[in-house]
C-alpha cells in the first residue's frame, strides 16, 4: 500500500495502548523515519492499558515489517503524583459520573498540558522534534486541554521554552470515531483494524472478558459506548 512520503524527522508518540493512540502510532510510523513511544503511569485503577502498550508495539512490528525498523524505544514515566491532585474516578474508587460543570469526573485538570510538557522534555533529550497525540475535539470537547487551540498554544510555548522548533501533530483532532476506524483502515488495511480490535484497550472499567466486534470491554461505560458507536457507524458507512 502506497503510504505518505517518509520524512527525516523523528517523532515521539503519546501512546497509552488505547485505540486512538494506536492509530496515531501507525500514522507516525507511516511518515517518520524514527518513532519512539511514551506512556504515563499515573496510578490508573486498571493496568490493562499498560500491558496493551507492549502487545500493540510488538504486533505492529510483527505484522507491518516495513514499520518495524522505524519503531524505536518505548518510555514509561511515573506520574503517580497526579493522584495527589486529581481525586478522579480513574485513580480512586469513585464512580464515573458527569459533574455539575459538564466534565466527567475522570478529568484531571490540565492533565494533557502536563503530559505534553513531560513529552517535550523527553523529546528534546532524545532528539525528536515532533510530538504526536490522539487528542480529539470531536468526541471530547469537554476536555479543554485537548482542544486544537490549546495544543497550538502549547506548541508555541514549548518551542519557545525549549528554544527549538517542536511540532505537535494531532491526526485525530477533527475526526469522528467512525473516521478514526477509517483512518486505521487507510493506514494498515484490515490487518490494522483487526489489531486495534484485538489488542487495544478502551474500557474505563478495565473489562476484557467479552469480545465484541469493536473489541473488548464492558459495553456499558462511556468509553465502550463511544467505541462501539464509532465502529457501527464506520461499518454502516463502508
Ligand atoms: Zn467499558
Amino acid at each position: 500500500m502506497a503510504g505518505p512520503e517518509v520524512t527525516g524527522r523523528h517523532a515521539l508518540v503519546l501512546f497509552s495502548g488505547g485505540q486512538d493512540s494506536t492509530v496515531c502510532l501507525a500514522w507516525a510510523l507511516s511518515r517518520f523515519e524514527r518513532v519512539e513511544t511514551l506512556g504515563f503511569d499515573y496510578g490508573q485503577r486498571h493496568r490493562i492499558e499498560l500491558d496493551c502498550r507492549r502487545t500493540v508495539r510488538r504486533e505492529l512490528a510483527v505484522q507491518f515489517p516495513h514499520w518495524a525498523p522505524r519503531l524505536g524505544d518505548d518510555h514509561l514515566l511515573d506520574l503517580s503524583l497526579l493522584g495527589q491532585i486529581g481525586d478522579s474516578a480513574l485513580t480512586s474508587e469513585r464512580a464515573i459520573e458527569m459533574q455539575a460543570n459538564g466534565l466527567p469526573n475522570t478529568f484531571v485538570p490540565g492533565r494533557n498540558l502536563l503530559f505534553l510538557t513531560f513529552a517535550a522534555a523527553l523529546a528534546y533529550r532524545r532528539g525528536l522534534s515532533v510530538l504526536v497525540g490522539g487528542m480529539c475535539e470531536t468526541d471530547y470537547s469537554g476536555y479543554p486541554d485537548c482542544r486544537d487551540n490549546t495544543l497550538k498554544a502549547m506548541q508555541v510555548a514549548l518551542s519557545l521554552g525549549l528554544a527549538t522548533p517542536l511540532t505537535i501533530e494531532t491526526p485525530l483532532m477533527f475526526l469522528t470515531k467512525a473516521e478514526t476506524w477509517a483512518l486505521a483502515d487507510q493506514l494498515g488495511g484490515a490487518a490494522l483494524n483487526e489489531l486495534v480490535v484485538e489488542h487495544t484497550h478502551t474500557c474505563y472499567l478495565g473489562d476484557r472478558g467479552q469480545r465484541h466486534d469493536w473489541g473488548y470491554g464492558c459495553g456499558q461505560c462511556p468509553a465502550c459506548q463511544l467505541r462501539a458507536a464509532g465502529h457501527a457507524a464506520w461499518v454502516a458507512g463502508r
